[in-house]
């Protein structure tokens, strides 16, 4: 992943010029200076194409989906069903019933905590986590332990940001029901050898649950290959709209798990004295879902697969080699995560100056970069730090927009004396 390709290999690959055409918010003014998107890990930019399927679904396509007799219904199911395909696909995953559309990676870690969780975690039992998890993979493990009586624990990992194996492995037991663990850290940018921890955590008989909200984007997957038993993704880091995500369990295991919602769609039959349920993956989808947000992740994928992961990883290496050497010009910037493989996310600090000013500043030269912990507080408790700047790249990035946040970030500099 981190490899220094060379900047005309990487340009003969994807044209930069035509990347950043399909992505019409790149030509945005902000302050009246050119938009400078680096925020990537908090949410990427949406291609043209994705925008277009979503607007001819509203304009000559709309229905409410699984319940319509009419034609337009049938069209749209058949629309929202067919990206179950699609993700099943990227994925490797074995069966389309694999794959629960959620509102994000959020919702869908939710779903597993609740709906697995309440029967296969009992008193005594341990959950393991790291210290880089989002928030969204520590606080439903900590009400789960809470109302479990079940213990969390967390896997320490080294200064460069990377787990220490070899304290997971002492962690590791008989009472490890679950290990829970984020592929790549949307703060670190650290890629985590999860084919190792995948492997530990089933040598002890645990079920394994992967992050993959930072990783989908850049990393291919294949849920075989892998062999963990979830996985999750969100759709609006990964080029397509917000309110959407995707939950891949392994078959067995959503066929045993009880519904996480209860109401329409989800249902076999209903009658007042009783109710049974769907099979997967309708069990876990109650209501109308973001069917316009499912076909534009659809859509978005597609187009992820037309420019290929492989030339966007590629690219986005550059980019971090780049922005990690211009950003090392700057005395008193200093990086957190510096692990050997990382995806195109760098945080760092400037000196004493808070971060929440460095973004304010950089915001009135169009530079967006995130400042705060990014959802991640356990993780700068552990560097006993409270907050960062993130900047997070993305394919449609350029080198020169990597200059114009190290010029942004000289002026903070010389504002601040
Ligand atoms: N995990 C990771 C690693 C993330 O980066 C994010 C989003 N920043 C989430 C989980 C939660 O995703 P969402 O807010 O889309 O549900």
């Amino acid at each position: 992943m981190n490899i220094l390709a060379d900047e005309k290999n990487v340009e003969s690959l994807l044209s930069i010029d035509d990347i950043r055409k399909d992505f019409p918010e790149l030509s945005r003014y902000v302050h009246n200076r050119p938009l400078c998107y680096l925020d990537n890990a908090a949410s990427t930019l949406k291609p043209q194409t994705v925008i277009n399927v979503i607007t001819d679904f509203y304009t000559s396509g709309y229905s409410n989906i699984h319940r319509g007799v009419y034609l337009t219904s049938q069209q749209a199911t058949e629309r929202y069903e067919n990206v179950r395909s699609i993700i099943a696909e990227y994925i490797g995953a074995q069966h389309t019933s694999e794959i629960v559309f959620t509102r994000g990676a959020t919702e869908a870690i939710n779903l597993v905590a609740h709906s697995w969780g309440e029967y296969a975690i009992k008193e005594g039992d341990e959950i393991l986590i790291t210290t880089m998890e989002h928030h969204a993979n520590i606080v439903p493990w900590q009400v789960l332990c809470e109302k479990k009586n079940a213990q969390l624990r967390i896997i320490p990992i080294n200064d460069t940001g990377e787990i220490i194996l070899e304290e997971f492995e002492k962690l590791l037991s008989e009472k490890t029901k679950l290990v829970s663990c984020v592929y790549a850290s949307n703060s670190l940018g650290t890629i985590n050898p999860i084919q190792s921890i995948i492997q530990m955590a089933k040598n002890v008989g645990a079920t394994v649950l992967i992050d993959g909200a930072q990783a989908i984007q850049h990393i291919p997957v294949n849920m075989q290959e892998l062999n963990c038993d979830f996985f999750v993704f969100s759709g609006h880091k990964l080029y397509a709209p917000s309110g959407t995500g995707v939950l891949y369990g392994k078959k067995a295991l959503l066929q045993a798990m009880p519904p996480y919602q209860t109401g329409g769609d989800m249902i076999r039959r209903v009658t007042f004295e009783k109710t049974t349920y769907a099979d997967i993956p309708a069990r876990f989808e109650a209501g109308t879902p973001n069917i316009e947000g499912i076909i534009g992740l659809g859509e978005a994928v597609r187009y992820v697969q037309k420019c290929g992961l492989a030339a966007i990883a590629e690219r986005e290496a550059c980019l971090l080699e780049y922005a990690t050497h211009r950003l090392m010009e700057i005395p008193d910037v200093r990086i957190w995560g510096t692990a050997k493989e990382k995806v195109a996310v760098i945080s760092f600090t400037l000196g004493e100056i808070h971060p929440h000013d460095i973004g304010s500043l950089l915001d009135r030269e169009g530079i967006a970069v995130r400042a705060g912990h990014h959802c991640t507080q356990p993780l700068w408790q552990r560097f006993a730090i409270n907050s960062t700047t993130r900047a997070s790249f993305a394919f449609y990035n350029t080198e020169q927009e990597i200059d114009t946040l190290v010029d942004g970030l000289k002026n903070v500099v010389s504002l601040f004396g």
